[in-house]
């Protein structure tokens, strides 16, 4: 039961009354929590009751992440919560039971059986960022709402570009997820070679590349037929003989080319265009490479593992992911471009409302969101928990998963291994039509689930496959030999 009475807030505030934002639930005695928060922290003192309520909520988080194991990777359906706000706040107590109730029927990443999708468990330091990053809740649109922050997106992003093997002087700049990334790059490019104006420009891309690419014609004003889907190899990689036609028959057709997309690393098998050989064929006809390396890129962090990129610095423009496999918390992408300055010459509006930046440009000048969180500030600290031994060590272990679940697999008669040269692995069994196949899959995930298992269910070249992505630390052998023991009792 609810009352009307105005509750009161800690502190030097006492004296004043609460906003209706905080509680008035009577306070239960011994009750942990269950005084009312104030509504904004007291920039007079230290408000313990605050930093309680935090405490409470990062030790609930924690509790919740030291189970993981014990859950389901996919929930069933949960309780929710009611959506609505109450006529009156509510306490503490009741804030977080009603976050159990969501964190309940979430997705569990940290199960060693989520090897679903490329959604790892989050990376300590990063969830501290987060917390921090909500708490400054600063602005990564101007410096002035931002200063130390902005500074490092800056060096963040110089250090990662030219890490990543781009000339000195490259940069970027931090944006909601890989989509995102790949469409400013292609709004830059566009602006860049002055094709603005031209309703018959095209984007160039494998016909593996990510539906990202297809999303950013919409975006661009461009028909769907914009996107020229170059054909892939056996090993699902831009068939380089075929690039070199298509590039010369729009050469002479006269039709502009806005951008060769290349990727390193494909969504469903993991597979890398040969960069090398296709930044040669950019030069040679003076076209924009763009790398979409949303999944590929980060190995290029770890000197074991960087040959399987090679060719990532010859890129005009590159997206990176931090998110996907070094588990930096959502959403963690890059834009990364040589030449910087075109992100700025593409989107720079003045910020008429802003005072002149001070440093090397305003981050809202330089892509297409205005206010952004420091999402920054994760891959930062994330970076620093991990070390580069971290890196290497998170990418050797992928690869290494990979190849033990390939070599479970390879021996089982009349199973197909799709694959790349990173950390997926997906699979079907021979000779079955579509329908049979798409069943397969159905039947074969529920098995799995039903071990605590999470694969996907990508559709790829005509036929449902089932699809691991090894990028969980904590996926053991034992999982592995499950889902082979599993995968080998569903064939026919
Ligand atoms: C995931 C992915 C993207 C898109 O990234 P989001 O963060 O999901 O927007 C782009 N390209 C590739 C190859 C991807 O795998």
């Amino acid at each position: 039961m609810q009352t009307s009475s105005p509750g009161v807030a800690c502190g030097q505030n006492a004296a004043m009354p609460l906003s209706p934002l905080a509680s008035s639930i009577p306070a239960a005695p011994g009750l942990r929590g269950a005084e009312p928060l104030a509504p904004f922290p007291d920039p007079h003192r230290h408000d313990p009751l605050l930093e309680r309520f935090l405490h409470d909520a990062s030790s609930q988080l924690c509790r919740w992440l030291g189970s993981a194991a014990a859950m389901s990777p996919l929930p069933g359906l949960s309780v929710l919560p009611p959506v609505e706000p109450e006529a009156t706040g509510l306490s503490p107590d009741r804030l977080l039971a009603d976050l159990q109730l969501v964190m309940e029927g979430a997705y569990n990443p940290g199960h060693p059986g989520a090897i679903a999708h490329l959604d790892p468990p989050p990376l300590a330091a990063s969830v501290a960022a987060d917390l921090i990053c909500a708490g400054l809740n600063n602005n990564l649109l101007a410096e002035e709402l931002s200063p130390s922050l902005s500074r490092l997106e800056r060096s963040l992003c110089g250090w990662l570009a030219e890490r990543l093997g781009l000339p000195a002087g490259a940069g970027g700049v931090a944006a909601s997820g890989g989509s995102l990334s790949n469409l400013m790059a292609l709004v830059a490019a566009r602006q860049h070679r002055g094709l603005v104006e031209r309703r018959d420009a095209v984007v160039v891309a494998s016909a593996e590349a990510h539906v990202s690419l297809a999303k950013s014609l919409v975006v661009m004003g461009l028909p769907a037929s914009a996107l020229v889907a170059v054909p892939t190899d056996a090993g699902g990689r831009l068939d380089i003989d075929a690039l070199e036609q298509v590039l010369a028959e729009l050469e002479r057709a006269g039709q502009p080319v806005i951008a060769v997309v290349a990727t390193a690393g494909t969504t469903v098998r993991g597979a890398v265009d040969p960069l090398d050989r296709i930044a040669v064929l950019c030069r040679r006809h003076g076209h924009w490479l763009h790398v979409d390396g949303a999944i590929g890129a980060v190995f290029a962090l770890a000197p074991d593992h960087a040959p399987r990129v090679e060719g990532l610095g010859l890129a005009d423009s590159l997206t990176v992911n931090p998110q996907k496999l070094l588990g930096i918390t959502k959403t963690s992408s890059l834009l990364l471009l040589a030449r910087p300055a075109v992100l700025l010459e593409t989107f720079r509006t003045g910020l008429p409302y802003m005072e002149a930046s001070w440093g090397g440009g305003h981050g809202g000048e330089a892509g297409l969101q205005g206010t952004r969180p420091a999402e920054i500030l994760k891959l930062w600290l994330g970076l620093r928990q991990l070390g580069e031994a971290g890196i290497a060590a998170l990418i050797d272990g992928a690869i290494e998963r990979r190849r033990h679940l390939e070599r479970l697999l390879s021996p089982l008669a009349d199973l197909e291994l799709v694959k790349g040269s990173l950390h997926l692995l997906a699979f079907r069994p021979t000779g079955l039509c579509a329908e049979a196949s798409e069943r397969w899959s159905q039947d074969t995930r529920q098995a799995l689930l039903s071990r605590q298992l999470m694969l996907s269910r990508p559709l790829y070249r005509g036929h449902h496959h089932l699809k691991a992505v090894l990028g969980n630390p904590h996926t053991r052998p034992a999982e592995l030999e499950a889902v082979a023991e599993v995968v080998g009792r569903s064939l026919p």
